[in-house]
């Protein structure tokens, strides 16, 4: 799985704090060392709306369309995800879950690959590529992006990171925090994704 930061906000520290301070007109304590320790304390009070001022966009491609059913159904979060419907996605692989051993890879392979030329006869046959798809596996990668602010951010990494989620999703889930711990540390050091 790739995921790639696609735009993030500008200095977000900066920007968080600069916000959070008119509530208390303090505007003039600005400084990077400040304004993270502003930003401990506000998460550390439960005080985390002034996140949504910043938010942050990735690609993800190589994620089954397993793990993509799962990271769609957070709904503060946007999202664009390739079309099964209208492009033709006889040349994407299958994930291969961590706990299949050689020999029930190379099963999984070969089902793929019959799935993969049926899929081709039908469209062949005139079948439409939103119907041919349904005989695709679930574990089929797709790409897709999304975009939410830090306060979301946050949420998803934590169900997502924890240990009762799905590997998947948690390794989307590490290398989402990764990338947002190297911009904004204050928002999201005190965040991880167990192994
Ligand atoms: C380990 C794990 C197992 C899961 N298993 C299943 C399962 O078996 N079946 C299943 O269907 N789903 C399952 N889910 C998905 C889960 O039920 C949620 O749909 C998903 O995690 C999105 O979480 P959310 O609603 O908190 O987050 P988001 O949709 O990202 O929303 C963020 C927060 O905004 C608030 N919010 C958003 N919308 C509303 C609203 N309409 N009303 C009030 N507050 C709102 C809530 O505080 C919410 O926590 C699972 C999730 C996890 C992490």
């Amino acid at each position: 799985m790739k995921v790639e930061l696609l735009h993030i906000t500008p200095d977000p520290e900066a920007l968080i704090a600069r916000c959070a301070r008119v509530s208390h007109r303090s505007e003039s304590k600005s400084s990077l060392d400040a304004d993270r320790e502003l930003i401990r304390k506000l998460i550390s009070w439960g005080h985390e709306s002034v996140l949504e001022f910043a938010s942050a966009t990735f690609l993800v491609e190589g994620m089954s369309r397993a793990a993509a059913n799962q990271l769609t159904r957070h709904r503060l979060a946007s999202f664009v995800q390739e079309s099964q419907r209208f492009v033709d996605v006889r040349d994407r692989a299958l994930v291969r879950p961590p706990t299949l051993t050689e020999e029930q890879w190379e099963k999984a392979r070969a089902l793929h690959r019959r799935a993969v030329e049926l899929y081709e006869e039908l469209i062949a046959q005139g079948v439409p590529k939103e119907d041919a798809r349904y005989i695709l596996p679930i574990g089929t990668e797709t790409r897709l992006v999304i975009s939410a602010n830090f306060r979301e951010w946050r949420h998803i990494i934590r169900l997502r990171g924890a240990k009762a989620a799905q590997w998947e999703i948690r390794r989307f889930a590490r290398e989402a925090l990764r990338i947002l711990q190297e911009h904004a540390p204050a928002v999201f050091s005190d965040l991880e994704v167990v192994e």
